[in-house]
């Protein structure tokens, strides 16, 4: 794990004297890696992260480009798809398997969230290294992942092996603002290129470590929340605010919104979510039913997010002016809803505990989520248990927990094809460094995204 003090010394390493230091941990693991294969993983993620695909605009087909060219220089044929236009583009390579079996998709997106240079310590387009971690923005979030799939369609197309399914490596734009110029476009005019897939891997849950840095489990998303965006208006009379108005557009909207905020929506357990407590809990070797334990959970906006159905307040506004009262007070609440939350049933809800008939709820959003089956007898989830017993031989394996996640991936819109699709970025990722997604100082440790293609390796051999 990360030590605080040495956190932000600026050290930088060569290539090569990571390349050394890393020869020895590769003993430990599970499908080698060799330094030839990272050297050339280490290169490709800077070199990525040095294209510029900041969304908005995108400009994923400079990304496209890039990877087309990876793949080429590989022998690898591929193709560029123009989604909403030809500067938005994805790209798409096939290494054909046995046919035994069906595919497998490996997606990723190309674009990145915007990165202000003079917050970030080292520059967010440089893909430095710096104490042993790789700099940039999309790191984690997700072009670190994506370099992590290409590494190991690269590995397993160059041991010549053909494994039982063919793996579509696909890169996708527009995932960061929705998905709509991107995989939406993907799934309804080019279905036909996914036809014989069965799975999807994509970024999402990873592994979580303890505080030495220790992983504690692997967690794989198999159902997103359902994401509901409401606006809250409220009208009144303007006036002169020397003459206060009680039931002002202002005082009612927020009366309002603390009577809502007040009584939060109560928890509700699926089944999955359930057993993945319990399963916290023993690794933690602590009762679930525990206070200390529930009190954690409490604590961990995560953890807690997956055990309810959720409201943010984000946007609020009103006036223009300190002395006067305007006649208009708006607000937008972030909700996310559980699989299996009736949309109108919450949003009936909400106006309940507003308790004012005449503030207006409006929708400005409404994803429908969705989930593949949690089954841990489904190939995916055996091969990614299998994957953590190889990583840790001689030891117990580290457990691999179905999760549901809070936010949302493209991932829905290829289970709309029937495609099983799961997020699960075989990575350690400590609070730190999960901060660093969508903020400041985004980067991977290069020992860890080490450890993660290996693990690529392993899960899709044995898928
Ligand atoms: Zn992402």
């Amino acid at each position: 794990m990360y030590r605080s003090g040495l956190r932000y010394k600026t050290l930088k390493i060569s290539l090569t004297s990571i390349l050394l230091g890393f020869t020895a941990q590769s003993i430990a693991l599970a499908a080698p890696v060799s330094d030839i294969e990272f050297e050339r993983a280490v290169k490709m993620l800077s070199d990525y992260i040095k294209v510029d695909t900041t969304n908005p605009p995108g400009n994923e087909a400079l990304g496209a480009v890039f990877l087309g060219k990876i793949l080429a220089s590989h022998g690898i044929p591929y193709q560029i798809i123009p989604c909403k236009s030809a500067d938005r583009s994805a790209v798409m390579a096939r290494l054909p398997g046995n046919g035994k079996k069906k595919a497998c998709i490996l997606l990723s997106h190309i674009d990145v969230v915007p990165a202000q240079k003079s917050d970030w310590i080292h520059d967010p387009f440089a893909g430095e290294i710096h104490d042993g971690e790789l700099w940039g923005r999309g790191a984690l979030d997700m072009k670190g992942m994506a370099m992590i799939q290409l590494a190991a369609f690269l590995s397993i197309k160059e041991s010549g092996k053909h494994l039982d399914r063919d793996l579509i490596f696909l890169a996708t734009p527009d995932e960061e603002t929705g998905g709509e110029q991107g995989a939406q476009i993907l799934v309804k005019e080019h279905q036909a290129l996914f036809k014989d897939a069965e799975y999807l891997l994509n970024e999402g849950f990873s592994i979580e470590v303890d505080e030495q840095g220790k992983p504690k489990y692997w967690g794989v998303d198999f159902a997103e929340k359902n994401v509901l965006w409401l606006a809250l208006s409220a009208k009144g009379l303007a006036g002169h605010a020397s003459m206060p108005q009680a039931n002002s557009a202002n005082n009612r909207l927020v009366r309002a919104i603390a009577r809502l905020l007040d009584d939060p929506p109560p928890q509700r357990l699926l089944p999955e979510v359930e057993q993945y407590l319990t399963t916290l809990a023993k690794i933690q070797n602590i009762s679930p039913d525990s206070d200390a334990f529930k009190k954690s959970l409490s604590l961990d906006p995560l953890k807690s997010s997956m055990m309810r159905d959720t409201i943010s307040l984000t946007n609020l506004k009103a006036g223009y002016k300190t002395n006067v009262i305007p006649a208009e007070a708006y607000a937008e609440l972030d909700c996310r809803l559980l699989p299996g939350t009736d949309r109108e049933e919450f949003i009936a809800g909400i106006k309940k505990r507003l308790a004012d008939d005449s503030i207006q709820v409006k929708i400005l959003e409404s994803e429908t989520g969705n989930q593949s089956p949690a089954d841990k007898e489904d190939a995916m989830f055996r091969a990614i248990t299998k994957a953590s017993a190889l990583d840790s031989p001689g030891q117990p394996p580290c457990p691999v927990v179905p999760v549901v996640v809070p936010w949302s991936t493209d991932s829905h819109y290829f289970r709309t094809l029937g495609i099983k699709s799961y997020g699960f970025e075989p990575v350690e990722v400590d609070a730190d460094h999960l901060a660093t997604m969508h903020g400041k100082n985004e980067r991977i440790p290069l020992q860890a995204y080490r450890r993660a293609i290996g693990r690529m390796i392993d899960i899709l051999t044995n898928l």
